[in-house]
């Protein structure tokens, strides 16, 4: 309500990124939870000078961080990990699970869609078990299983609603079957993990196949006479493509090429990210897997396979303008619309429009996180002058 001036705030003075474009000496307004198109004159005042302002980043693919792990955690482990995940600019995030036994996933998809309900957790991601074993990255081999659409079916169903996406290598026995029962039950069918070919891929794609997992990373590479997954899915204009953007899965002009071969509006900048996230150097388990952490970098004990990311979406962000030299509008589509929309929460969050939720990350101007602010309360707060 206008008036109610211990509830409005005005962030000022900063280069706002609205969906229109960057407005210079923009000012975004805040009322209670969420943003408003009118400020009360009694408004607080935050001057945010030399900063960015952009919308609180939306992580699609996220299996844990600050030392919890989203597959085996209690809910408690899993909302210090989205805490530690919130302090790094991401407001909005969804749980996924990595490859485990199916009476385990349906026992944790119990415990994960409650923080779905609660409003901590965007949804779920079924990582697997249907997925490659020629492809199977950091998931366990004895634990894979071709996808049934009985048993994704029964996955889905565990998320009393909230499942939102599930990750399947879709040239395997019941892959399409699957996918179109996916589309049908209105949750993401994502081709990852893949050993497909090319023509597979595109046969998953017109069964009704949306995202790609981690493109580029668990499938094979194009090649001049067997252009793979990853041609169909650069090209074809249904699929929006994850990228993990760590510097370690992929190459600064790998990732660019993919941006400019989709265009921004469907990238979608994804952490991947497992237990150590924003935790540090040590011994973790990934699922069933023992997992070692050295200089950010996560690979299995056991052959070495890299294991997720220790990535956290502003290290993302930062990395995609100053190292990647991708435009900030396109890395803001990337990191908070797209995601959004995929998620189908986007009426809500992922741009700073009035009505949505006052979800914003402040940025200084060597993009480097300065402030977040979720549902209208600063989880960090900027130190301005
Ligand atoms: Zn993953």
């Amino acid at each position: 309500m206008a008036g109610r001036a211990a509830d409005s705030t005005v962030l000022a003075g900063a280069r706002v990124v609205l969906p229109t474009g960057t407005v210079e000496d923009g000012r975004v307004t805040v009322e209670s939870t969420r943003i408003s198109g009118t400020a009360p004159e009694d408004a607080r005042v935050v001057d945010l000078t030399g900063h960015w302002v952009v919308p609180g980043f939306v992580d699609m693919h996220n299996h844990g961080g600050g030392g919890a792990s989203f597959t085996s955690g209690t809910a408690d482990e899993v909302l210090d990990g989205i805490r530690t995940h919130r302090e790094h600019g991401t407001t909005t995030l969804v749980g996924s699970m990595v490859t485990g036994e199916m009476d385990f996933l349906v026992r944790q998809a119990g415990i994960l869609s409650e923080l779905v309900e609660q409003g901590d957790l965007a949804g779920l991601h079924f990582e697997g078990p249907f997925i490659s074993p020629c492809r199977k990255g950091a998931h366990s081999e004895q634990l894979l299983r071709y996808p049934d659409p009985a048993d994704v079916r029964r996955l889905v169903e565990a998320g009393r609603g909230t499942a939102r996406m599930v990750t399947l290598a879709t040239e395997l026995p019941g892959g399409i079957d699957s996918v179109r029962l996916l589309a049908d039950l209105g949750v993401i069918a994502a081709i990852g993990h893949t050993d497909a070919t090319y023509a597979q891929t595109v046969e998953a794609i017109e069964a009704g196949a949306t995202v790609a997992t981690h493109l580029f990373n668990a499938m094979p590479p194009i090649a001049h006479r067997e252009p793979g997954p990853i041609t169909a899915l650069l090209e074809d204009d249904r699929i929006t493509v994850e990228l993990i953007n760590d510097g370690t899965h992929l190459h600064p002009a790998v990732l660019e090429l993919a941006y400019r071969h989709k265009g921004a509006g469907r990238v979608a900048l994804i952490t991947d990210a497992m237990d150590a996230a924003g935790f540090g150097d040590g011994e973790y388990q990934l699922g069933p897997l023992a997992v070692e952490v050295r200089d950010g970098v996560a690979r299995l004990v056991e052959g070495g396979s890299i294991a997720g990311s220790t990535l956290t979406l502003d290290t993302a962000f930062r990395r995609a303008v100053t190292i990647d030299r991708i435009p900030v509008e396109d890395v803001v589509r990337s990191i908070s619309a797209n995601p959004a929309r995929l998620l189908g929460v986007d009426d809500r969050v992922g741009s700073l429009e009035p009505g949505k939720d006052a979800d914003l990350v402040v940025l200084d101007e060597d993009f480097v996180l300065a402030g977040v602010m979720r549902k209208g309360e600063w989880i960090i707060e900027p130190k301005t002058s």
